[in-house]
């Protein structure tokens, strides 16, 4: 059977729902940039169309064109169709990815993710390693790479955060609570907390143990898949999802806590179109009602408000996946604002994609950094000593952008300023 025909069917409904309206056309950050109807979700809608009327084939030209998307959901949001393009752009992509294979350094990548200690070691390696490529940038903001190293997505400007001599997880993997257990939770770290920016993890345990919350960190779970599955890698993001469910329904938990928001959208509402076996779809069933970003849980169990005074002056941006996939955006604006001392100000288009989009900046790098520049300038115009987000990705790129700028704007964890405002040992306050 075609490839084609294996989705067809799956497809149709949404593909008739499209009125070809363009109203996709005015939030879509990649098409602002190129000004292409391909970028655009109305242009891709018709791209599948045409394959599934035989117009078009499941080409190589197709898979780079689906794939220049940052998944952000701007255009779901926006649609009066109610298109579900995230699903359609992710199905298109799994179809592509079995008619023309994923790029070979791209499907190293994720089946090495498969291998948890291999990866493991292999990332330590890269820490005693990494100096070998990388070198401190002028303005410590990162590293940047001595040589260029396109297969990796790093050019000679790029700044990247080092990977950490200690990920987060070789710490105790069990915390008990401040004052008596209010609630026992997994904290699912996801890959860039643990191996990237330990200190924000830490920062996460930390507030929740002070809010009287029992944390667990299951050693046994894996990358959450999303850099796989987004790419079209089923087999590897269903396999990285059923080890996850797994590890997650392994003991009685009141809820699983995320700091990065395309973990949780992955655990809270994508395994759920990854998964086939019926046994495990039904143990996913139970945890993703359990799932919350950091901010959301604290303020639905209501946090402890001994908050000291953070003298700093803050904006905050909502990373796409926690805004439009997991439907955040108060929580950690109200317990920022509860912070006495702090001057937060609203940037312009808060909500709108810093252009990292996961794995879409590696490859498109030159238009990625033309939307973060909208990002960069909005930031700038409140005079923010630091810009808050609960992104680890967009913490990555718009630090770069910063960099590359000369900005003198800092980047935290929305779960950092917290942990500062706490008062808790370690975490002083962000000069
Ligand atoms: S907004 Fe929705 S209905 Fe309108 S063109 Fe875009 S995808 Fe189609
Ligand atoms: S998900 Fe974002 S980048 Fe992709 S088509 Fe929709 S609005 Fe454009």
């Amino acid at each position: 059977m075609k490839t084609t025909d294996k989705y067809k069917h799956d497809w149709q409904e949404q593909l008739a729902k499209c009125i070809r309206c363009g109203t996709c056309r005015s939030v879509c950050p990649v098409f602002a940039v190129t000004g292409n109807e391909n970028s655009t979700a109305r242009g891709k809608v018709r791209l599948i169309e045409a394959v599934t009327e035989g117009d078009l084939e499941l080409t190589h030209e197709m898979q780079q064109r689906i794939s220049q998307c940052l998944m952000c959901k701007a255009c779901v949001t926006g649609c009066p169709s109610s298109v579900k393009t995230d699903w359609l752009f992710l199905d298109a992509r799994k179809a592509l990815a079995e008619e023309n294979s994923v790029p070979f350094m791209k499907k190293l990548a994720f089946t090495s993710l498969t291998y948890r200690w291999l990866f493991e070691k292999a990332l330590g390696a890269g820490t005693l390693l990494q100096r070998l490529v990388l070198k401190d940038s002028p303005d410590g903001r990162g590293m940047v790479s001595r040589i260029p190293l396109p297969a990796a997505g790093l050019n000679a400007r790029r700044i990247i955060p080092p990977l950490a001599t200690k990920p987060l997880r070789s710490n105790p993997l069990v915390l008990k609570p401040r004052g008596p257990r209010r609630a026992r939770v997994a904290f699912f770290t996801g890959c860039m907390l643990n191996y990237v920016y330990p200190d924000a993890g830490k920062a996460i345990v930390d507030i929740l143990v002070h809010n009287g919350i029992e944390v667990t960190l299951p050693i046994d779970q894996y990358c959450c898949g999303t850099p796989a599955f987004t790419s079209g890698d089923f087999p590897v993001g269903r396999y990285l999802a059923e080890r996850n469910i797994e590890a997650l329904s392994k003991q009685p938990l009141d809820a699983i806590i995320t700091g990065c928001p395309s973990c949780g959208l992955a655990l809270k509402h994508e395994y759920g179109h990854i998964i086939d076996d019926p046994r495990l779809k039904e143990k996913w069933t139970e945890i993703a009602t359990k799932v919350h970003d950091i901010t959301q849980f604290l303020v639905e169990i209501g946090h402890r408000e001994d908050f000291h005074e953070v003298k700093l002056k803050l904006t905050y941006h909502d990373p796409c996946h926690l805004v439009r996939g997991m439907g955040v955006s108060q929580e950690p604006r109200q317990m920022l604002k509860a912070i006495p001392g702090i001057d937060f100000v609203e940037m312009a288009h808060a909500d709108e994609c810093c252009g990292a989009g996961g794995t879409f900046s590696l490859s498109y790098y030159d238009i990625s950094r033309q939307i973060n520049d909208k990002k960069l300038d909005a930031a700038q115009d409140t005079n923010a000593q630091v810009l808050v987000t609960g992104c680890s990705v967009c913490r990555m790129h718009i630090d770069d952008g910063l960099s590359r700028r000369q900005g003198t704007i800092k980047v935290r964890h929305t779960a950092e300023i917290l942990a500062a405002a706490y008062r808790i040992p370690g975490k002083e306050v962000i000069s």
